[in-house]
This record gives structure tokens, sequence and C-alpha cells, in this order.
């Protein structure tokens, strides 16, 4: 059985993005495996959001987590600020990080474009928080998507330094991990990039949206003037909606847009409006669930609670361990 770990920030709705990378491979691992998925309201707090925005964001993800089927007896379902263990792992970690190499992240570097306003050090030691999430319980399999593979590496580069430091074989070294071939990128809408929270207005859809959202979106993707000879290659707009179709759409419908698109018949149009119809025949179930859970208080504090038990005892078990293993002693 593998020890499985992973989180989504509460930065705003989950989207295709968001399920396809990481909360799909969630749900089929709760099964077979001890899985702990939290919200990372800790990580939230490199873009500053007001008190307000952040509990509600974090009980909008709890709510989304639930709708797609994540099932709180099976997994652990928590919310990393629950379990303040993970910050002091945060803080041992950060002694053996480097200034060099957290500069270099790719992340960090487009967070730094993002917003130049606010470069804090949280940005900067996103990876060795990331990093103490995953070895707080001595994770063996994290499952997310393509975009955080490289902090993946990081984090197996901050665990071995650990065990080498201190002479120990003390924490495994996670694996990222997707049911798939590979890792997964869903792409965005606005013909470059990843879908993200926040890589714009209308590059995402959302698990939560409603029809006519969806639908506006979809139509005001970015697309080109068409294919002009037989076959011709995909620049990336149109590479990304069949992507996007493949996902939400039957193989034949992928086939049928495909054929047109080698014979130079394709609409764009038309591949769209059928885009959007599956995209809102895939979401309709989850916003239903979303809506009827939102309702749920009492529900929703029962599992946050249950799981803050469960990730805390997991936590704190690490923590006393990697203090002796430190040299930090009762008198
Ligand atoms: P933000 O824009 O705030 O960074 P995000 O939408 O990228 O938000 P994260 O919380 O950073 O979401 O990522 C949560 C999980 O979803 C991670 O495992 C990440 O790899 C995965 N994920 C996010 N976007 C995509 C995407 N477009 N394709 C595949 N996986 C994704
Ligand atoms: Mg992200």
């Amino acid at each position: 059985m593998e020890i499985v770990v992973s989180g989504i920030r509460p930065t705003g709705n989950l989207h295709l993005g968001n399920y396809f990378g990481a909360l799909k491979n969630f749900i089929s691992m709760q099964n077979e495996h001890d899985c702990y998925f939290f919200i990372a309201d800790y990580h939230s707090l490199t873009t500053h959001p007001t008190p307000q925005d952040l509990h509600g964001n974090v009980k909008q993800v709890l709510v989304e987590y639930l709708a797609a089927g994540l099932d709180p007896e099976k997994a652990t379902l928590y919310i990393q600020s629950d379990v303040p263990e993970t910050a002091e792992l945060y803080l041992f970690l950060n002694m053996n990080a480097y200034i060099g190499e957290l500069e270099r992240c790719t992340s960090f570097k487009d967070k730094i474009r993002q917003q130049p306003q606010n470069v804090n050090a949280g940005l900067l030691t996103y990876p060795t928080l990331m990093a103490a999430d995953i070895i707080i319980h001595k994770a063996t399999k994290v499952p997310v998507g393509k975009d955080q593979e490289q902090h993946l590496e990081m984090t197996r580069q901050f665990a071995n330094r650990f065990n080498r430091l201190y002479n120990v074989d003390y924490f495994p070294e996670p694996q990222a991990y997707n049911f798939g071939k590979s890792l997964v990128r869903i792409p965005g809408l606005l013909g470059s990039g990843k879908m993200g929270k926040s890589e714009g207005e209308g590059n995402a859809i959302f698990l939560a949206d409603e029809p006519a959202a969806i639908r506006k979106k979809v139509m005001r993707a970015v697309t080109d003037s068409g294919p002009t000879t037989p076959n011709q290659e995909k620049p990336e707009p149109i590479q990304n909606l069949f992507q996007l179709m493949s996902v939400v759409s039957s193989k034949d419908t992928v086939d049928h847009f495909n054929d047109l698109y080698n014979n130079c018949q394709i609409r764009y149009g038309d591949m769209k409006k059928q885009l959007a119809e599956d995209m809102i025949h895939f979401t309709t179930p989850f916003r239903e669930r979303i809506k009827e859970l939102l309702n749920d208080e009492a529900y929703i504090s029962k599992v946050a609670r249950m799981g803050k038990e469960k990730a805390r005892a997991s936590a704190a078990k690490t923590i006393k361990e990697v203090r002796e293993i430190i040299g930090f002693k009762s008198f």
C-alpha cells in the first residue's frame, strides 16, 4: 500500500485542469491506498487573500472535493492550516534549502511575472512548504499535474538532503503519479498556457460553472482562420481545443471534427458548440452536488474535524521523530 499525499490551493473554484490533473486520481486512489488530500490554505497566503475570501474559498474547495467524489471515510481530507506541524517541518526544511535553487524554480519565475508588486518570501519558499506537506506523511506517491513535476523533483531533493545530513534513512522518495501514461496538462481557452485559476479571465472552465458561462467562455476561445491544406499540422490554440474535447467528448465526436479539420471543412463555431455542450454534460452532476453540499454546514464541519484529527495524528508522529533526529531533546 502506498502513502498518497496531494493538495489544491483554495485560490478559486476548481476547474477541469485540477480535475483531470489531480482530483480524478485522488478519487481512484482512495480505494486502495492510505490517502491524505488537503486544501493548501497556507500556500494561498502568497497572494494575500482577505480573511473572508480565504475562509469562503476553503469551504468552496472542500465542498468541491466532496462533490467530485472524495470520500472522507476512505481518505483523510483536511485543511493544511489545521495541521501546524506542517509549518514546523517547513521551517526545518528551509534551513537546508538554498536561495539559488529556489530562485531557479520555474514557478517562482512565473510568479515574479504575474505579481511583480508582491514577490514575497512565501513565493520563494513555496517548494519547501510543498515538500513539507508531502513528506510530513512520508508519502510515496503524489498525484499531480504536469506543472508540478519540478516541485516534486525538489521535494525528493529536500527529503534526500535531510536523510544525508542526519545520516538516516527516514524520508522515502515521493514520486509524481498519474493513472495514465504520463502527467496531465489541460490547456486553457485563451490559446496558450495551461488552464489555471490565476491564468486570466475566461481561460478556465470550473466544475461549478453554469451552462451559460461555459457556452460563453468556449465560444470566445481563441482559434484561427482555419486549415488551408489537407492534414495540416494544428497550431497551438486548435490543438488545445482538440485536447479539451478529448477529455469531455466521445471518441466519435473527436474523430468527426478531426476528419473535418483534415479535409479543411471544419467550422470552429460548430466544434465549439459541441465542446460546450459536452462540457456542460460533464460538469452538471458536479455543479448540482456542489450546490447541495454548500448548504450542509453540519456535514462540512464534521468532515473538516475528522480530517484534522487523522492528519494531525500522522503529522505529529513525524514531527516527534524528526525533532529527535535533529537533536531537539527535552530536559
Ligand atoms: P493557481 O493558478 O492558483 O496556481 P491552479 O489552477 O494551477 O491554481 P493549483 O492549486 O496550483 O491550481 O494546482 C492543484 C493541482 O491541479 C496540482 O496537482 C496541479 O498540477 C493540477 N493542475 C492545475 N492546473 C492544471 C492543468 N491545467 N492541467 C493539469 N493539472 C493541473
Ligand atoms: Mg498552480
